[in-house]
């Protein structure tokens, strides 16, 4: 193994950003011999703020692929809709603990379908994701540095966090270990799935015939990012066919054997494991670790003084938490 520079790092970045996402993207998941991006991790981060200002974060969700996990790092065949590729996607959704009783600007923080949710604190949260960022090359000789992340988003969600940096200050578009930045959303479009470089997720995965289950949880969004962007890159090689040259997806070629929502389906169902921080269990009523919210036993307890808010949303919040957990001094 090779040992991996900040120098070395530096131009892995400026190589990789002459090229479309598209192509980053394929390099990563198909090319023999790439080097030091052979032992890249490919992240998806998708943050989620409250409904209302000022705004808190609320979620996160985060997948990891690492290729060389995957076959030593050696392209595998990908099978049906990329399934030998997408099981070892490993999606975490995180929420942060004393923001959970806020409404998430999604309003569905409860429903993620691709693992186990944590609740953390938001140190907890900045630290996993800064230990995601700095992985060494060689877990037995720390002096070998860090593995390159290719990091990606959907749309507009890097952006309002660059903006929203003061709640949470997580902008990995910067650090050291950074070689690409993907928009997933840029992704269909250079592979001609569409036209609209605004396409919405739950479009985008229309295309590949699969239908999204409550897509604005965080955590989903960033499965489903991911799955839409690597369908996306591997397009031809997945669906093209004497009868399908154009490879428009469909259960044609390589995908012919079963439907691309039985894949998503399988994806929900196998166990993954949570984020290693945190707990599972959590109420954001009292605060106890014992059960969840939906089974609190001090469903009369509330917050007073958001009760006496003038704020609407505040006031018919209030039964959500008690006056200890308020995030609120007034
Ligand atoms: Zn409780
Ligand atoms: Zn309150």
């Amino acid at each position: 193994m090779s040992t991996s520079t900040p120098a070395k790092l530096a131009r892995l970045r400026a190589f990789l950003s002459t090229k479309p996402d598209l192509e980053v993207l394929r390099i990563y998941l198909r090319k023999q011999d790439v080097g030091l991006l052979k032992d890249a991790m490919l992240v998806t981060a998708q943050r989620v703020w409250s409904a209302n200002a000022p705004y808190h974060l609320t979620e996160i969700g985060i997948t990891t692929y690492d290729r060389r996990q995957v076959n030593q790092g050696q392209p595998i065949i990908a099978g049906p809709h990329a399934e030998n590729l997408l099981r070892s996607v490993w999606c975490m959704h995180l929420r942060i603990r004393p923001h959970a009783h806020i409404p998430s600007a999604t309003g569905n923080a409860d429903s993620f379908h691709f693992g186990a949710t944590t609740f953390v604190s938001t140190e907890e949260a900045m630290d996993m994701l800064h230990q995601i960022w700095h992985q060494p090359l060689d877990e037995n000789d720390l002096g070998k540095g860090s593995r390159p992340i290719i990091y990606m988003y959907f749309g507009g969600n890097d952006g309002l966090g660059k903006m929203r940096k003061t709640t949470f200050d997580f902008d990995p578009s910067n650090f050291d270990t950074t070689v690409a930045v993907l928009d997933a959303q840029h992704i269909p479009v250079q592979a001609k799935i569409t036209r609209s470089p605004h396409a919405a997720l739950t479009y985008l995965l229309q295309q590949f015939k699969i239908v999204a289950f409550d897509h604005e949880n965080g955590g989903n969004t960033a499965m489903y990012s991911t799955i839409v962007a690597i369908l996306s890159a591997l397009r031809t090689e997945l669906y093209s066919s004497i009868s399908n040259p154009r490879a428009k997806a469909g259960q044609t070629g390589q995908s012919s054997s079963k439907s691309a929502q039985s894949v998503m389906q399988w994806l929900m169902e196998r166990p993954t494991p949570p984020a290693p921080f945190g707990i599972v269990t959590y109420c954001s009523r009292c605060g106890s670790g014992a059960h969840l919210f939906t089974e609190c036993p001090n469903a009369d307890l509330g917050c007073s003084r958001c009760e006496k808010s003038s704020h609407v949303w505040r006031h018919n919040n209030a039964n959500t938490h008690i006056e200890g957990l308020c995030v609120f001094r007034s």
